[in-house]
């Protein structure tokens, strides 16, 4: 599959991604995990994206292109792949385009994740995730908690309440998400490419999207 995943932070990209990437052998790409390896290993990336990071903003266009022409080129992408966080503004999404007729890639479509507000904020601030770089796993300290507290299930590594999961950072986000990203919405819907899918369990999106996929 070739999707792009549209929605405000906390929506669940990130663990639909994932559970989609069980299905076909697809590669998620998160361009926010990209990011936060790349801070936390302390690369040239990494120090020029970690202030607007911490504070909730979205890192410059030509930074993210320039990760996303490399990354859609490497091999495993060839069996699919799920974009979580990409494209977050226009210009990104006009360059995507760009990027995808030259690499002769076609889209099956733009699955827009849609959960109201309140649920948002309550996601975005019980979550916790495994400060293990290859890991990642994502809990919630109310509806899916580690087996034993601020440790991961998975790898035993411990879990953190992310620099941008602070309260501030968040309301940043969600304006910056509403400002520069909710326009996609318009943008993908133009062009006939956009499916919303009301996302209130990860595991029934998965499933709608995967019907969508097959129709
Ligand atoms: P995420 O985990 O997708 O919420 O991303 C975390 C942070 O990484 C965002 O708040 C931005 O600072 C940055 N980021 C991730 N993806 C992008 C993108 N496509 N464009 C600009 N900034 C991004």
């Amino acid at each position: 599959m070739r999707l792009i995943l549209l929605g405000a932070p906390g929506a669940g990209k990130g663990t639909v991604a994932k559970l989609l990437t069980e299905f076909d052998g697809s590669v998620q790409i998160s361009t926010g995990d990209i990011l936060r390896s790349a801070v936390k290993e302390g690369t040239a990336l990494g120090k020029k994206a970690k202030d607007y990071m911490d504070r909730g903003d979205l890192v410059p266009d030509s930074l993210i292109m320039e990760i996303m022409e490399a990354r859609l080129q490497e091999p495993d992408c060839q069996k699919g792949f799920i974009l979580d966080g990409f494209p977050r503004t226009i210009p990104q999404a006009e360059d995507l385009a760009k990027l995808l007729a030259k690499l002769n890639i076609k889209l099956d479509f733009v699955a827009n994740l849609d959960v109201p507000r309140d649920v948002i904020l309550d996601r975005l601030t019980t979550r916790r995730t495994c400060s293990n770089p290859t890991c990642q796993a994502i809990y919630n300290i109310k509806s899916n908690p580690p087996k034993e507290d601020g440790t991961c299930t998975l790898c035993d590594h411990q879990t953190i309440q992310r620099d941008d999961e602070t309260e501030e950072a968040i309301t940043n986000r969600l304006e910056t998400y509403n400002l520069k990203t909710a326009p996609l919405i318009g943008f993908y819907g133009k062009i006939g490419m956009l499916k919303t899918f009301l996302s209130l369990s990860s595991k029934d999106t998965v499933a709608d999207i995967k019907k969508a996929l097959k129709a």
